[in-house]
């Protein structure tokens, strides 16, 4: 976070950022920890993430704390400040989340690139059917383009999806 407070570019919330931070806000540790990801500002990510948080909250999805409160709860939590997580929070366990999460979206972008199906990049990443269709938006229009020249080859000698 070397960047001054007032580059435009940690202001603003693109919808590749946006995305991202969606993906990350079952597993993130903090909203602090998302917003050095996304390199924005602590504010623009508690803003962004209100309305998903609320609905994760209404659809009983919101993450949990390790003190049994909501997480991203305010005023801090007596467990972090003490930065003794209680075994159920695993903070090593959700950064790691993070990790493989980035890798999966790599591998994920890799075989979209290539022009497999949806079904097939499913399966090698072990997501839920209709999951990849997903990841189509982390490609840049190069990959994109890359991607409709590459299916097309592969119509010519099509393979059976086994789904
Ligand atoms: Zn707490």
């Amino acid at each position: 976070m070397s960047h001054p407070d007032t580059t435009t570019e940690t202001r603003v919330m693109t919808p590749e950022k946006l995305a991202l931070m969606v993906e990350l806000l079952p597993t993130a540790d903090s909203l602090r920890d998302i917003a050095s990801i996304l390199s924005v500002h602590l504010d623009v990510v508690r803003r962004a993430s209100a309305p998903f948080l609320a609905l994760m909250k209404l659809n009983g999805t919101h993450p949990q704390c390790g003190c049994g409160k909501d997480r991203f709860h305010p005023y801090g939590c007596a467990d972090s400040r003490a930065k003794s997580w209680p075994a159920d929070c695993l903070p090593g366990q959700t950064r790691a989340g993070t990790v493989v999460m980035l890798e999966r979206r790599r591998v994920a972008v890799e075989m979209l690139t290539q022009g497999q199906r949806f079904c097939d990049v499913d399966r090698a990443l072990g997501m839920h059917k209709g999951t990849a269709k997903y990841y189509l938006r982390y490609l840049t229009p190069d990959q994109l383009a890359k991607r409709e020249r590459n299916q097309r080859e592969r119509a010519a000698k099509p393979v059976r999806c086994a789904a």
